[in-house]
């Protein structure tokens, strides 16, 4: 899943247009951006779900200290923590909430992979509701994510522009275009395999 989290960074971005997209957009991915070096790394790892040969939604993935509960709240306050260093209080929480936003949809998605503490301390019981099982169920999620962050961003973004130079109102469904169009090739991406 990339384009259901950059569908959730659209949705927020249309209700908090103080935050800058591209921040929003690096939130809902943090989790997995930290999860790169320690996968090159070898500590975080990915095997096929038993019955598949992996590839999109078929993966069991080892992410016990990026991807466990409070190894997630961890990274998204540290996330939120710089960025209201940087643009304030406000901001700071909403991308805080945006980059935590990460663990619950994979919470969703994921087979049951996600530790509660990191390293998986203690053996607890491991999360997710393996909505992943169903590529279909998985795809349409993803889509309608996209779908919902393309319109309601499209609509504030008219909604500011509404009344002032066309070619404001242009630019602003140019940018909603531009936005739905490459949530779809990312998601045709993913789910062909070509994305991890
Ligand atoms: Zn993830």
């Amino acid at each position: 899943m990339i384009a259901g989290h950059f569908g959730l960074a659209a949705i927020v971005k249309a209700k908090e247009p103080a935050t800058p997209l591209w921040a929003l957009m690096l939130a809902t991915a943090w989790l997995d951006v930290v999860f790169i070096p320690l996968f090159a790394l070898g500590i975080e790892t990915i095997e096929p779900a038993p019955g598949t040969s992996g590839g999109y939604g078929a993966g069991i993935i080892h992410a016990d200290y990026t991807h466990s509960l409070v190894g997630a709240l961890v990274l998204s306050a540290l996330f939120g923590w710089v960025a209201a260093w940087q643009w304030g209080r406000r901001v700071g929480l909403v991308l805080g909430a945006v980059a935590f936003s990460h663990w619950v949809l994979d919470l969703l998605v994921h087979r049951a992979d996600l530790p509660i503490l990191p390293a998986n301390l203690g053996g607890l019981p491991l999360l997710g509701f393996g909505l992943w099982q169903s590529t279909a169920a998985s795809v349409l999620a993803e889509l309608a994510l996209l779908l919902a962050g393309a319109f309601f961003y499209w609509r504030a973004a008219t909604a500011v522009t509404a009344g002032k130079a066309p070619e404001l109102t242009g630019r602003a469904n140019l940018a909603a275009g531009v936005l739905l169009v490459s949530g779809f090739i990312v998601l045709a991406l993913d789910v062909t395999g070509i994305l991890g």
